[in-house]
């Protein structure tokens, strides 16, 4: 595998960045993940913008412009002869000796890598995953992607070792999101309820395109926070995310949502979102 590190294309063992990069010392970066379909990168500019709003939001400057950073993602796609999976790449304030405050005249560090990953035949979109969930210990700005990720690891490994494959954390009594996605339920009434874009939550780029998706189709929507009880009592349950598109959720805490099969309108969302990715891929 290649991947790229600070205007370099490298074989991924080679690829370095220094013991005192902030990204590894502070956690000072920013991230992003871009699917990629047949070879071409999927609702890419959503995530860019996002990207360029994270930096923002951390006075970081963005490390090239946003066409020249999907030049690179692209040429990594080419080099990597990737057709389905996806591109990481981040953003650390770069290699500075180690002080909290900002270093002087430092460039921030850019680096990419792909993964490939089966994201449309995927069995666990066919049945369905199982979620658990924990509180939500994390600070009091999951709007920006940031590489501060150990509240979610833990979560993750816990709902892992619970047989479970993605965490959903409550706060206040209500669902944020999930581990690593958006959280969604369809109510008796055939409603989509998930939570409101704040600084509580990461705003998805797969929920921005699924909610408009399914304003097109008069398909009802509600942004509003729901608790377990709620989503146990849903007629469905799914996730949102840019690595896995839609997944039905069938059990919660091991207590069954319905019927304990993907429901309907998820496996609908999720073909509507599939076609949405491969028209509009580039
Ligand atoms: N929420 C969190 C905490 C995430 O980490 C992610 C994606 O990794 C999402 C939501 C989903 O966002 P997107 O649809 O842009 O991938």
């Amino acid at each position: 595998r290649i991947a790229y590190v600070n205007g370099d294309f490298l074989p991924l063992e080679e690829a370095r960045v220094s013991v005192l990069d902030r990204g590894f010392l502070f956690a000072d970066g920013i991230y992003e993940v871009s699917a990629v379909l047949e070879g071409k990168l999927v609702d890419n500019e959503s995530h860019l913008i996002r990207l360029e709003r994270s930096v923002g939001e951390i006075q970081l400057a963005m490390p090239e412009t946003r066409e020249r950073i999907e030049e690179i993602q692209k040429e990594l796609i080419a080099r990597n002869s990737l057709v389905e999976g996806v591109v990481y790449l981040q953003v650390t304030r770069g290699a500075a000796d180690r002080d909290f405050a900002f270093p002087k005249g430092v460039k921030p560090s850019l680096v990419m890598f792909t993964q490939e990953k089966n994201i449309v035949a995927s069995p666990a979109a066919q049945k369905g995953i199982a979620v658990k969930t924990l509180p939500d210990i994390r600070w009091a700005r999951r709007d920006i992607k940031s590489v501060a990720l150990l509240a979610q690891v833990l979560a993750k490994q816990a709902a892992v070792e619970a047989g479970c494959q993605e965490a959903w954390m409550i706060e206040d009594g209500e669902i944020t999101e999930g581990g690593s996605s958006t959280v969604f339920i369809v109510t008796k009434d055939d409603v989509v309820v998930t939570r409101p874009n704040s600084n509580a939550i990461l705003p998805g780029c797969t929920r921005k395109a699924l909610l408009a998706l399914a304003e097109e189709r008069q398909i009802r929507i509600e942004e509003r926070a729901f608790s377990v009880d709620e989503a146990l009592a849903a007629k469905e349950a799914f996730i949102t995310s840019a690595s896995s598109f839609l997944q039905p959720v069938v059990t919660i805490d091991g207590k069954q949502v319905a019927d304990g099969k993907p429901g309907p309108l998820a496996t609908r969302l999720r073909e509507i979102y599939i076609d949405f990715a491969r028209t509009t891929a580039r």
